[in-house]
Parts: C-alpha cells; sequence; structure tokens
C-alpha cells in the first residue's frame, strides 16, 4: 500500500518474494525505487499515480527492477482508496510478473511473422497461374469452368489480403514496419486508388471531392494506399444499404486532410472506443455477415501513428461514418 505521495506504508510477504526487499528496507521509501531509470526520467510513476488519483484506478505494463538489478515485466493495478469522506486518501497496488507471459507473446509474433512470410510465396504462385488458367478457359469459352476459376481467384485474392495483413500486424508488434517516405501529390494519390478501387466495388459509386491543395507531401506511399483501401474496404462493406462513398482532400495550414465518408450503418458509442483494436469486430448482425478479420483499422492507425500522423473517426448509427487522416507537407 502507498500514502497519496507514492510512499510504501505497507509490503506484504509477497512483495518481498517478487523485489527481494525486506518490509524494513522499503517502508517510508517512495515506489519509484522500482522503476528503470529511463521510467524514472519519463515520470512513468508520477502520472500513473496521478490518473489512479484522479480516475480512482489505473493499470500499466512496464519493467521493474529488483533489489539485485535484475528486470522483470510487470502488470501494476492502482486502485484509490479513501478512508472516509474527509479521509486520508492512499492507494493499493498489485503487482503481477508478467515476463513469460511477454516471452510466450513474442514468440508467437514471430511464429505469425515467419508463417505468413512463408505463404506469401505459393500464394503468389496460385494467383499468377489461375490468371493463366482464366486467359485459357476464356479462350475456349468455357465459361462454367470459367466461374469455377473466378470464384477460386476472389478466395486467393482474399487469402493474400489476410496474409499481407497478419505480415504487417507482425512487423507493427516487432517495432521492424520501416517507412519509406517519398515526396508526391496525395489528390493525385486518391485518384489512381479511387480508379482501381472503384473496379473492385460496382455496387458503389466512389465520389471524389477535392479542395486546393497547394503542397506536395512526405510518407510511405504504399502505406497510405494501404490506408486508403482499408477505409473504402470498410465505406462499402458497412454499407449494404448504399450506393455510393464520398471521398475528399483538403488542406488545413500545412496538413493535408484525406477523408472517406459512407453512409452505411454507422458504429455504436460503445464500439467507437474499440473500433482500432487488434481483432475487434462489432458484433451488430449486419457487421458478423461481413467477412473480415479485425486488423484493417488497427494496422491503419499503427501506420498513421508511425507517421506521427492523425486516423480520427466520426459516426452516427443509421447515418454513416467518416474515417479522416492528416498527411504533412514535404
Ligand atoms: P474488419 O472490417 O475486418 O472487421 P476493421 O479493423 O477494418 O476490421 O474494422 C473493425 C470493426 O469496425 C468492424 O468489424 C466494424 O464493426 C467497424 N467498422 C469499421 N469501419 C466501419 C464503417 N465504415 N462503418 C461501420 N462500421 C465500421
Amino acid at each position: 500500500m502507498l500514502d497519496n505521495t507514492g510512499r510504501i506504508i505497507s509490503w506484504n510477504m509477497s512483495a518481498e518474494r517478487m523485489m527481494g526487499y525486506g518490509a524494513k528496507e522499503v517502508l517510508g521509501k517512495n515506489y519509484s525505487i522500482f522503476f528503470s531509470k529511463e521510467e524514472i526520467r519519463q515520470e512513468v510513476f508520477i502520472k500513473a499515480l496521478a490518473m489512479a488519483a484522479q480516475k480512482g484506478g489505473f493499470t500499466a505494463e512496464g519493467i521493474r527492477v529488483r533489489k539485485d538489478g535484475s528486470h522483470f515485466w510487470a502488470r501494476v493495478f492502482i486502485t484509490r482508496v479513501r478512508e472516509g469522506k474527509r479521509g486520508a486518501t492512499f492507494f493499493v497496488l498489485v503487482t503481477q510478473d508478467i515476463t513469460q507471459q511477454k516471452a510466450r507473446e513474442k514468440k508467437r509474433e514471430e511464429y505469425i511473422g515467419i508463417a505468413s512470410h512463408e505463404m506469401k510465396n505459393p500464394i503468389t504462385t496460385l494467383a499468377l497461374y489461375s490468371e493463366l488458367l482464366a486467359k485459357g478457359l476464356q479462350l475456349e469459352s468455357d465459361k462454367k469452368n470459367l466461374h469455377m476459376l473466378r470464384d477460386m481467384q476472389t478466395q486467393t485474392a482474399r487469402l493474400t489480403r489476410l496474409v499481407e495483413d497478419l505480415l504487417v500486424v507482425s512487423k507493427l508488434e516487432s517495432g521492424t514496419l520501416e517507412l519509406r517516405k517519398e515526396v508526391f501529390n496525395p489528390s493525385a494519390l486518391v485518384t489512381m486508388v479511387i480508379r482501381d478501387f472503384q473496379n473492385s466495388a460496382p455496387t458503389h459509386k466512389i465520389i471524389c471531392k477535392k479542395g486546393t491543395l497547394g503542397f506536395q507531401v512526405r510518407a510511405d506511399r504504399a502505406r497510405i494506399v494501404q490506408v486508403l483501401i482499408n477505409l473504402l474496404t470498410n465505406a462499402v462493406k458497412y454499407s449494404p444499404r448504399s450506393n455510393k462513398v464520398l471521398v475528399r482532400v483538403g488542406a488545413r495550414k500545412n496538413k493535408c486532410i484525406i477523408s472517406v465518408e459512407d453512409f452505411g450503418t454507422g458504429i455504436g458509442k460503445k464500439d467507437q472506443r474499440k473500433i482500432f483494436t487488434r481483432f475487434f469486430r462489432g458484433d451488430d448482425t449486419a457487421v458478423v455477415d461481413v467477412a473480415g478479420t479485425g486488423l484493417g483499422l488497427y494496422i491503419s492507425r499503427e501506420i498513421m501513428k508511425r507517421h506521427h500522423e492523425r486516423l480520427t473517426m466520426k459516426s452516427v448509427v443509421g447515418r454513416g461514418t467518416t474515417f479522416s487522416f492528416t498527411l504533412s507537407s514535404s
């Protein structure tokens, strides 16, 4: 237990076993002694305590240092406790050693990285040969087999996207996603993406409204295309009763703002906070019927974060949703 300034006022046996210090050694000391130098510099503990004081509780993960200097991964729960209405405030702090769990997660991420990388080649070969086969069947006017082959190609394309998503996720998790920034005209890029995308979305008219933009932007072109395609795909997927999607390219000061608006199901308040988390999918029946992995928005937001740019969302249930992101001038 800690007092309201973060000083240790009680210390149990489990804490002793975990940290290596006996009660006599730590009582009265500030809890920040268990933090790494870097975390002390960033005032992690002071901020965590302030959050717990304000909100009543706080959870965080970080590195803690034992008496013998060894480190471990900790998950910490801080709960504010008040003695009566005017009584003193103190905090109950529970620490879990999650080092093994973190190591398992890392292994799993590595495994996903390797597996998705290895899957890329065979899928590419499948896609190439089925395209060749389709050409042959077209020449022979074999409609029945061509129809089956087209279904196979649709599924191969899905598999390609899935593997690509998994690969990006594993790179994001391991911090190895490299951005290849270049200078380009965002309006031209949007036009090109919409032209290609429109072919695969015959149910919706993708309308583009462009403002005047007096500058170019600097970003990873291929990744920005990926974000745009994710947003366009969602806009079409989650607006089955509408027939248009509106894309806007505008500018505010030295930032270009690109938005994708749909007139579909919208996203309920409860889900709005979660849609950018990994594997999250809305559980409305409307969403369950639509194929997906819950990775698209997570990937998109992470890509924008790596660019130090923002991806935001506004939505009204039954009316539609607008996703917007920024790009900085070069
Ligand atoms: P996926 O589409 O594969 O489920 P995403 O990460 O792209 O994964 O989206 C996560 C969830 O956010 C979706 O399952 C859906 O519930 C919601 N969502 C995303 N885009 C929209 C949209 N344009 N309109 C309504 N809901 C959306």
